[in-house]
């Protein structure tokens, strides 16, 4: 059986997390390590564990987690300050968890990267 991703447990409320965003397809969280005052990661229900796994079927479920996660910015007051979306793919980005999500950082100055 392959294992279940961390997200997963979230979901299933085997791990306490509370869910600030759901519909069919995605839900969201707050970091539990966040690097802003707003981190808030964007995850896909279905799990496709990295940016390298997505197929052209995923086409619309990757533009609805960027269009959640705009309107997340605008609804934590971030959107004209601005903010920076994420997506870490693999050991050289750091990607810890493998269950692909997209970070919503903002709230502060970014370094520059
Ligand atoms: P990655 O480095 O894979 O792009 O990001 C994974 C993110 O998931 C990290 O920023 C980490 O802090 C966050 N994270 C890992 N475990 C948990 C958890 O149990 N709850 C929450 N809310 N975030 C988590």
């Amino acid at each position: 059986m392959v294992e279940k991703s961390v997200f997963e447990m979230i979901l299933n409320k085997e791990i306490e997390s509370e869910i600030i965003y759901e519909d069919e397809e995605i839900f969201a969280i707050n970091d539990i390590n966040p690097v802003a005052p707003v981190h808030i990661l964007i995850i896909p229900k279905k799990k496709v564990a990295t940016m390298n796994d997505l197929t052209e079927e995923d086409e619309l479920l990757v533009g609805k987690m960027v269009i959640v996660a705009k309107n997340l910015a605008k609804s934590r007051n971030i959107d004209e300050s601005g903010y920076r979306l994420l997506w870490n793919t693999n050991k050289d980005a750091m990607q810890t968890v493998f269950h692909i999500h997209l970070h919503l950082i903002g709230g502060t100055m970014l370094k520059g990267i």
